[in-house]
């Protein structure tokens, strides 16, 4: 017998058994799980006020976007896009603004924070893996604006930009929509990957991530990649399928996007996300940005999306130790991979 292969993350001090000897093809997965129907979304049009006002309207005017709130008992209607506070946030605005310092030793602090979800289409079901181009950009774009807004105040220091998709991966409402949550610390995961690319950095000169992507782009890992963006399965994916995508120029933030690259990142997410739709039925998803804020990162980290289907589940092994097992080598994950998102872009090159 043959033994797996246990991978350490590229970054992360975190390992990954891939185990061939329990090794599954990406198509046992597929799994159809019919989502509960509601009778009324509270994301939809005309329901407007079954949500807090919003902080953000996108309304069409004249062939471009006017951007709006919603003032008191007021709701815009007829918008593209419309971001409100969680009406269950995990983390709440702090009265005035605060500084609110987390030392190490800190144990005990207010979740002072903005929880927020942005509704990325008038349309109950235009997910970004069916999306029209043009509406993924308008959703970029109000990741942009409420990226801008929420960094800015002084108790800020990490904005996390989520998805869950599916009631599987912890979606509680199937309208398509993204979340933000804005913490007073930066994340563990990424403070990890900023200390490692930090000190990467130092020795070399050069950005990590920069090198992982010239590496990546020439391994049977790679997947896709269009003038701005490439994607790819992680060495050491923890999750069945996981892929990441990275903007190819260096850059630490999505704030430093160029027209282009938004443009870019818009069939990025539409192809990708596309292709792991149709190769397993839709299954359940959670993607999250990791991103930097601080001004002394700017050289050494390099902002990526990560997108983990859920599959499987973790259990006692990875919850107690850390160590995840993941039965779909990444090589495998991008080989099918690979092959249903060139289906994906053929089909939507066909379309326009
Ligand atoms: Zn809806
Ligand atoms: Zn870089
Ligand atoms: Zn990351």
């Amino acid at each position: 017998m043959s033994a797996n292969e246990l991978r350490r993350d590229y970054l992360l001090d975190r390992w990954a058994v891939i185990a061939v000897e329990r090794k599954r093809r990406p198509t046992d997965f597929v799994k159809e799980v019919e989502e509960k129907k509601v009778k009324v979304c509270p994301f939809c049009p005309d329901n407007e006020h079954m949500t807090p006002p919003a902080v953000l309207v996108y309304v069409p005017s004249n062939g471009s976007i006017r951007k709006e709130r919603d003032q008191n008992g007021f709701r815009h209607k007829g918008w593209l896009i419309r971001c409100f506070p969680n009406l269950y946030p995990a983390f709440t605005p702090a009265d005035q603004e605060e500084n609110v310092q987390i030392k190490e030793d800190t144990v005990l602090a207010k979740a002072f924070g903005h929880h927020e979800v942005i509704a990325e289409s008038p349309h109950h079901d235009e997910h970004p893996g069916v999306a029209r181009i043009p509406q993924l950009v308008h959703v970029i774009n109000a990741y942009l604006d409420r990226l801008n807004a929420l960094s800015a105040k002084t108790y800020t220091q990490y904005v996390s930009i989520f998805r869950n998709h599916k009631r599987d991966a912890g979606a509680s409402l199937s309208h398509t929509h993204t979340q933000l949550i804005s913490t007073p610390f930066v994340p563990r995961i990424v403070a990890e990957e900023m200390e490692a690319s930090r000190r990467f950095w130092v020795k070399n000169k050069r950005c990590t991530f920069c090198e992982i992507i010239k590496k990546e782009r020439d391994s049977p890992r790679f997947i896709w990649e269009n003038d701005s963006f490439v994607a790819f399965a992680p060495w050491a994916s923890v999750h069945p399928l996981e892929f990441w995508i990275f903007p190819k120029r260096h850059q630490p933030t999505l704030l430093d996007m160029s027209r282009a690259e938004i443009e870019d990142l818009a069939v990025a997410l539409r192809i990708c996300l596309g292709g792991l739709k149709s190769l397993l039925k839709d299954p359940p998803y959670n993607f999250g940005f990791h991103i930097a804020l601080s001004k002394e990162a700017s050289d050494y980290y390099h902002w990526h999306l990560e997108v983990y289907p859920k599959l499987t589940i973790w259990a006692g092994f990875e919850k107690s130790t850390g160590i995840f097992i993941n039965v779909v080598p990444p090589e495998d994950a991008a080989e099918s991979l690979r092959e249903a998102v060139q289906k994906e872009e053929k089909g939507l090159v066909a379309k326009v």
